[in-house]
């Protein structure tokens, strides 16, 4: 139902503009006030949600308009009723009908080229509805310098170069609507530097150029932080690399275990432990995380003994408790262990290990979808940076 008026709406805010200027000369005309009534019962039935009947009752009403006199038609009722039977077409599945109705509106030489523009876009429209991107493309492309429509069509182009995977043009297309709506949002167009980057070799100049205008248009870009810091880590120039991975924890620190065995790498080069465990603190603070605590325990292992490292995490795993965590007492405990409790010990650590290894890493926090991978764009829902990894977001072994 919601989607039903979110089909007409648009249509209906324009067409008031276009009925408005033309309210002088429209009212006079009983057969063209029974049309315009008749439509407003087709719109109800819409809006009661009978979808069948207002096809049957449109089709019906613009069967019987085309049997009139033609001078007696009024073809603004009857254009906007024939879209409206259009749109309720495509939003039932039947995009050859819609399309069918759409162009055949295109071609009529009745129509003022306001209206042609507005059957364009419907056009646009049912192409996407169908998959046929190219040709949608086309019509949007065509719609691209009429202010009314401008913002929506570049909105669809972004969502059509987005599917094709064509990165230069959806940059170019995200850049225009920016400049049109600088208070859209900007994480898109932030992915879209970083997977134009992606194609090209990291020694290419435009690569770290590409990475920099996502973090302009959008300072909280993580993806590309971490893309920056992998290129100065892969060039062992670890200060420059730590800069980037650690501006991760204030931009979104909940991607902050992706990255955290490279600066713990990065440390171990510039052979300044004492830093690595301040960060391991701090980026706790900020914000809590397993993959943290097992960071920290095995640095305090290796600088102050297995006691320290046993008792913090204890102390963890009581206020924090998670598998992993869980997993690396349960290691503990087996060192300590003899007998058959140490077989069970170890029967339980491989239970536990199974059970890790069987569960996605990541999770779609705007739709639940569960995967393996990082995937900056959801496959679900299409929203980009949605996934998190599990051990940011759950807190419950
Ligand atoms: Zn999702």
């Amino acid at each position: 139902m919601l989607e039903l008026l979110f089909l007409l709406l648009p249509i209906a805010a324009l067409y008031g503009w276009y009925m408005g200027q033309r309210s002088a000369r429209k009212a006079q005309d009983n057969q063209n006030n029974k049309f315009s009534r008749d439509y407003m019962t087709g719109l109800n039935f819409l809006l009661s949600n009978q979808q069948e009947k207002a096809v049957d009752f449109f089709l019906s009403m613009l069967q019987k308009q085309e049997q009139e006199d033609s001078d007696s038609v009024n073809f603004e009722t009857e254009f906007e009723a024939e879209l409206t039977l259009g749109n309720l077409f495509r939003s039932r599945g039947e995009v050859d009908r819609a399309l069918f109705i759409h162009q055949k509106l295109d071609e009529n030489p009745n129509y003022s080229i306001e209206q042609k523009l507005l059957v364009k876009q419907q056009i646009a429209k049912d192409f996407m509805k169908a998959g046929f991107y190219d040709r949608a493309e086309n019509y949007y492309i065509m719609l691209l310098d009429e202010p009314e429509f401008a913002i929506h069509s570049l909105t669809q182009l972004m969502n059509i170069y987005q599917r094709t995977k064509e990165w230069e043009k959806a940059i170019n297309i995200g850049e225009k609507l920016l400049k049109l709506t600088p208070q859209s949002d900007t994480i898109p167009l932030s992915h879209y530097y970083c997977e134009y980057s992606n194609v090209l070799n990291s020694s290419q100049k435009p690569y770290l150029d590409l990475l920099h205008k996502a973090l302009t248009v959008n300072p909280n870009c993580t993806r590309a932080s971490i893309l920056l810091g992998d290129y100065y880590f892969s060039i062992k120039n670890y200060e420059a690399a730590l800069i980037r991975f650690k501006k991760i924890i204030e931009q979104d620190p909940t991607y902050i275990s992706e990255v955290l065995d490279k600066i713990e790498q990065c440390y171990i080069a510039l052979n300044d432990l004492d830093r690595f465990e301040s960060f391991l603190y701090r980026a706790n603070e900020i914000k809590h995380n397993s993959i943290i605590d097992l960071a920290l325990i095995k640095l305090i292992e290796n600088k102050e003994g297995i006691i320290p490292a046993k008792s913090k995490l204890y102390q963890q795993v009581s206020q924090y408790p998670n598998i992993l965590t869980f997993q690396r007492f349960i290691q503990y405990q087996i060192e300590e262990a003899e007998g058959n409790g140490k077989k069970s010990l170890i029967l339980l650590d491989k239970m536990v290990d199974i059970s890790i290894s069987q569960r996605e890493k990541y999770h779609c926090l705007s739709c639940g979808y569960k995967s393996f991978h990082l995937n900056w764009l959801c496959p679900s829902c299409r929203s980009w940076e949605t996934m998190k990894p599990v051990e940011s977001i759950d807190k419950i072994l």
